[in-house]
């Protein structure tokens, strides 16, 4: 056995010089092993440390908080390379900066969407782009387009107007809305291949109430029938979410059962002025008596959005999200729904549990990498788009009924991508094909332009980005 003296001796020097770090996602089922994780404590530090790393063309993965189903965040593994490969956190960076004469934050990239929330509220202020969760990084958030629900809202990152960004060699680039509005529209949504992003400054607007309206609907296996009612509501209703249809897993026959209702919620403005209350109800991933109607009021974050507590459910799951014209929607919905009956024989793994449709819109923009990018919709689209989520959640965290719905889950994309003009999220399974990735995103060219400039050697992808954007200079990542 150590002698107390040399465990300290070890702990001392692990402290002090770093030693390997296994990286997981938010379920566990993303990791990797990297040779440390570095936290620098200022922008300064992190240009110093990529400074150093750049001879050596170490791997560095930057990341937010893990919170998705894809390879986004795993970092090289180091039994794969003999260079150096690191986790680096930027979660160090807090410093905040509120300008109400022009109505912008501007924030470290340290700064989670749930702490960032809070501190909006203190100083009256709001921004209309949420998830329906809040535990991501805001950067990390901002970099895959996370978003929420309304035909005439954007996603997370249409709200950023400026921020500072590091290379590979540390050097230091300034992108706003002002002097380089083009380049803004390749680092919204940067998927951390084009260099550490320190800081972001977002617009922002004064407080906004919001009514949440919640209703019951019956369901219908005439699947047909329930999505063109729910288009008909889209057209009535410019911010809404359906949670619904909801299967159960029946283990007799060995099939989805469908529930006999589900539930959508609308949001609109509002001059209530008494209790806010829709904190009260979270009905989000577990939480709540979700399937009653009810009305509440509160400050548009809490309205539409939860924080981490009010969070339940942490079953696997596997989850598909795809953003179409909206001109699509009910065709599509309709026709997911009977693909994934089609598939329910081959669902013999143990452990399925609820199977949860969710449906939103989102108002298309121009981040070159946005999966609702309008370049390259016909005429005759709005620019408005369907989001298609489904949900395959467990009731026991066991990985071959993970990895059987995942595979089930990639399989959407083939069948219908081409025919609905889908891109899926960024953080939630895409499969790895750039030639369908340069279909969907035409300016993916002017993207990886960028991504050489600010990573000549290849530093910051990993097999995910090289096989889903086509980066064939980097083919030879591991060993260059
Ligand atoms: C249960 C669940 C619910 C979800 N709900 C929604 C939803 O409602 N809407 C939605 O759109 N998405 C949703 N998502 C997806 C998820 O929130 C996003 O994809 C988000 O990107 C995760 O943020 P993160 O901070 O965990 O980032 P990570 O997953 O850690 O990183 C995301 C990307 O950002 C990059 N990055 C992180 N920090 C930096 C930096 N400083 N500089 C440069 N690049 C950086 C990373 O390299 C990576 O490419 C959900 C995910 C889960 C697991």
């Amino acid at each position: 056995m150590a002698s107390p003296k040399l465990a300290l001796l070890l702990v001392l020097l692990h402290a002090a010089f770093g030693s390997a770090y296994r990286w997981f996602n938010w379920q566990f089922e993303v990791t990797c092993e990297s040779d440390a994780y570095i936290a620098p404590e200022n922008e300064a530090a992190t240009a110093k440390f990529l400074q150093e790393q750049y001879h050596k063309g170490s791997h560095i993965k930057v990341v937010g908080n893990g919170h998705g189903f894809g390879n986004l965040t795993t970092c090289v593994d180091n039994s794969l390379t003999e260079k150096p490969t690191y986790i680096v956190s930027l979660t160090n960076l807090k410093h905040l900066k509120v300008n109400k004469a022009d109505m912008t934050v501007t924030f470290g990239a340290g700064w989670d969407v749930d702490d960032l929330t809070e501190e909006l509220k203190d100083n009256g202020l709001s921004f209309n782009h949420l998830g329906v969760e809040r535990v991501q990084n805001f950067v990390g958030a901002t970099s895959t387009g996370t978003h929420g629900s309304g035909s005439n809202i954007g996603n997370i990152a249409s709200q950023v107007v400026g921020l500072r960004v590091l290379d590979s060699q540390g050097n230091l680039s300034v992108i706003d809305k002002k002097h380089n509005a083009e380049e803004l529209k390749a680092f919204r949504i940067s998927l951390g291949a084009l260099g550490l992003i320190t800081e972001m400054t977002i617009q922002v607007q004064p407080t906004l109430l919001m009514k949440k309206t919640t209703k019951v609907l019956n369901a219908t296996s005439d699947y047909s029938k329930m999505y063109k009612d729910l288009a008909q509501l889209y057209k009535e209703h410019e911010r809404m979410t359906v949670w619904g249809p909801h299967f159960n897993w029946d283990a007799d026959t060995q099939s989805w059962a469908l529930e006999p209702t589900y539930f959508l919620s609308w949001w609109e403005p509002t001059n209530y002025t008494d209790v806010r209350n829709c904190t009260l109800n979270y009905c989000a991933n577990g939480c709540g008596d979700c399937k009653k109607e009810y009305i509440c009021y509160d400050e548009m974050i809490d309205a539409v959005s939860c924080p981490p507590e009010g969070v339940c459910a942490r079953e696997f799951y596997a989850e598909i999200e795809h953003f179409l014209p909206i001109e699509y929607y009910a065709e599509a919905a309709a026709n997911y729904t009977l693909f994934q009956q089609a598939q329910t024989p081959r669902m013999k793994a143990p452990y399925n549990h609820q199977m949860v449709f969710q449906h939103r819109t989102l108002r298309g923009d121009d981040a070159y990498m946005s999966p609702v990018n309008t370049y390259n919709l016909g005429p005759g689209l709005s620019g408005v788009f369907a989001i298609i989520e489904i949900d395959w959640i467990q009731e026991y965290n066991n990985f071959t009924t993970l990895w059987q719905n995942q595979e089930l889950a990639f399989e959407f994309l083939t069948q219908f991508g081409e025919t609905y003009n889908v891109r899926p999220h960024w953080n939630k399974m895409s499969p790895p094909n750039a030639t369908y990735t340069l279909e969907k995103f035409p300016k993916l060219p002017e993207f990886l332009a960028i991504q050489e400039r600010q990573d000549p050697k290849c530093q910051f992808v990993n097999e995910f980005l090289v096989q889903q954007l086509g980066i064939t200079r980097c083919a030879g990542f591991l060993s260059n």
